[in-house]
């Protein structure tokens, strides 16, 4: 049996046992009193008949034997005796005296049930009309078998209407309790739709009172209310979630937003690509079984020391780490989340891709290290050449003294060169604005070429020119731009095998309005893949076949000049050991282009 069955005695069921216990104790004491006050008129009654038969039966004797004596009036009194006696069965007997008190004559009713004892004799004096004198008396012994009949028949049917009354009452109550319990059982019916989310939900009542139907009006009017509030609600909260989720979706971090379960329940596009992730994937599984391409789990001990921690140092110190997926760095920051009641609900990894910050935070160790190592040797180189010929200059002929000064000169070239660059670096790849002046293109590849000559005769190479006439003059700063060519060549000079041809081309492209100038040699070339990165800031190859030191600021410098300042762009062709040609193209026309700055990674 469960709860609901079990019988319970609430007040309003005893109030109904109480009712018909009551009702019962009431109808039985009045039919109590009805049946003993029939029955005490009903004595009476009896009585008053037993009175008028012996009264009778006394003056009719007194008649009929008026002047007989002995056994003619015993005789007399017999035979009207038992003519009554047959017309009267409730008669038991009749029995007549004499005045002194002696038998005369009795008889007993023959048809007399023989169980019954008279319950009533009633005597009446017989009496001489005439003379007035006294000669007897009559008793008449009446059995009560009517009365008792009467007041058993009346009682059977006082009974008989009780139980009737009862049955009715009782089936009227329980009619009553059962239509009253139907409306409430069909309220709380709607009751608990409502409290399991069923807003809208109606109660429909046939023939129910007035009041009830008013009842269950307002319940139906109050569950449309809730189902408006709730559909208003939900769009709100949907059109919240919806923000929400198109702030996430447009972060341009990852985000993975896990429950306390670990389990992940939201995640970003950014994140899906940071990971590595197909669609929904990780969705809905637990962070810890997150592997990357290689099969690491990536988070595992991570999420587990981050758990160990306790609220306060979750919330004020957010766990950082560093994860690599598909030689990418993910900076991820675990962050605990918390709903509005402030309960602890899960935890939050931003994912920051620092491939290029962790890059560049190399590349900058590297060319800290590259810079210092650039300036010591010229630096040595030139503090022993300087200490030898000024403590023993005087034994060296003149011909060794120049050779020296011009050790010392090419050293203080490429000091100047660095130095250079390094300031270069700095102007160029702010937003400074530099001057610029209409400048003939072609001189200025002249002069470039006269500058590295030196260089040239080192190296034993040779440089080819080739030149287009009437390049038209260009706007452009004119030391910018020969540094970026100088760069050009001294690169080619650098890694140009000795003997060889450098060939420099300066050209007009007039379809594309534009001018251009190439660098070629024929030297130990470019892969593809460093194509693109060899004009990154502190970008060096450095490999077996790339062996010269350098800062990995030159062909930074070439293009922030090019294509920040002067609105051009610069290429390389290049094939491994076979050779490299660097170039960059001028507009020719710059005056659209004037007023924009562009920025450069
Ligand atoms: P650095 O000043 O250190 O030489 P650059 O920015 O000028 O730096 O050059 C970047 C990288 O490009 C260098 O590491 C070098 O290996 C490569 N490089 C530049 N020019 C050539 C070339 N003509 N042939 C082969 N490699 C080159």
């Amino acid at each position: 049996m469960n709860e609901s069955q079990k019988v319970s005695f609430t007040t309003q069921n005893k109030l109904i046992i109480f009712g018909l216990v009551l009702s019962t104790f009431v109808i039985m004491a009045i039919a109590v009193f009805a049946t003993v006050n029939i029955q005490r008129n009903l004595n009476e009654s009896y009585q008053n008949f037993g009175q008028v038969i012996s009264k009778v039966l006394a003056i009719e004797s007194v008649e009929i034997t008026k002047g007989t004596s002995g056994d003619v009036t015993r005789k007399i009194l017999k035979s009207h005796s038992d003519s009554i006696l047959k017309s009267h069965n409730d008669i038991v007997f009749i029995e007549f005296r004499d005045n002194n008190g002696g038998l005369i004559y009795k008889t007993l009713n023959k048809n007399r049930d023989k169980s019954t004892i008279p319950s009533i004799s009633v005597s009446s004096p017989m009496t001489d009309i005439s003379s007035g004198a006294n000669i007897g008396s009559v008793t008449v012994g009446l059995s009560g078998a009517v009365t008792g009949k009467i007041s058993s028949t009346t009682r059977a049917s006082i009974l008989f209407v009780f139980i009737i009354v009862w049955l009715v009452f009782a089936f009227v109550i329980l009619i009553n309790t059962y239509l009253i319990t139907r409306e409430l059982r069909i309220l709380r019916d709607g009751v608990k739709k409502i409290s399991s989310g069923a807003f809208g939900y109606k109660i429909v009542g046939k023939d129910v009172s007035e009041e009830v139907q008013e009842l269950f009006n307002a319940f139906n009017d109050m569950s449309l209310r809730l189902s408006l509030y709730d559909e208003k609600n939900i769009e709100e909260l949907t059109l919240e979630r919806n923000k929400l989720e198109a702030v996430l979706m447009s972060i341009a971090n990852g985000v993975v937003v896990c429950d306390e379960n670990d389990k992940v329940v939201l995640l970003n596009n950014h994140a899906k690509e940071l990971l590595e992730l197909d669609g929904d994937q990780l969705l809905n599984t637990d962070i810890h079984n997150y592997v990357d391409t290689q099969g690491d789990y990536c988070f595992s001990d991570k999420i587990d020391e981050y758990k160990k921690l306790s609220l306060e140092e979750k919330s004020s110190k957010p766990v950082e780490f560093n994860i690599s997926t598909d030689g990418r760095i993910l900076k991820s920051i675990i962050s605990p989340m918390f709903s509005r009641n402030k309960d602890y609900v899960g935890y939050i990894i931003v994912l920051i891709d620092v491939t290029r910050e962790t890059e560049m935070d190399n590349m900058k160790s590297q060319f800290i290290s590259n810079v210092s190592h650039e300036l010591r040797t010229p630096v040595t180189v030139l503090r022993s050449y300087i200490d030898t010929l000024y403590n023993y200059g005087n034994d060296f002929d003149i011909e060794t003294q120049k050779e020296f000064i011009g050790t010392l000169n090419t050293e203080i070239v490429r000091l100047n060169q660095m130095v250079n660059d390094i300031l270069d670096f700095s102007r160029l790849d702010s937003n400074a604005k530099i001057e610029k002046s209409e400048t003939d293109i072609s001189q200025l590849v002249d002069a470039c070429v006269s500058q590295v000559q030196v260089l040239l005769k080192e190296h034993n190479l040779k440089i080819e020119l080739e030149k287009d006439d009437n390049i038209p003059l260009l706007m452009i700063n004119y030391d910018a731009i020969s540094r970026a060519l100088i760069n050009y060549l001294s690169n080619a000079i650098k890694y140009a095998p000795q003997d060889s041809v450098i060939t420099v081309k300066l050209f007009k492209e007039p379809e594309k309005n534009l001018v251009t100038i190439t660098v070629h040699d024929d030297g130990i070339g470019i892969a593809p893949e460093f194509h693109k990165k060899v004009f990154e800031r502190f970008y060096r190859i450095e490999n077996d076949t790339h062996t010269v030191k350098g800062t990995g600021l030159g062909l930074h410098l070439v293009k922030t000049t090019i294509e920040k300042h002067h609105y051009g762009n610069v290429f390389v062709k290049s094939q491994l050991n076979k050779g490299s040609t660097f170039g960059f193209s001028l507009p020719i026309d710059i005056s659209e282009f004037e007023g924009e700055n562009k920025d450069l990674v």
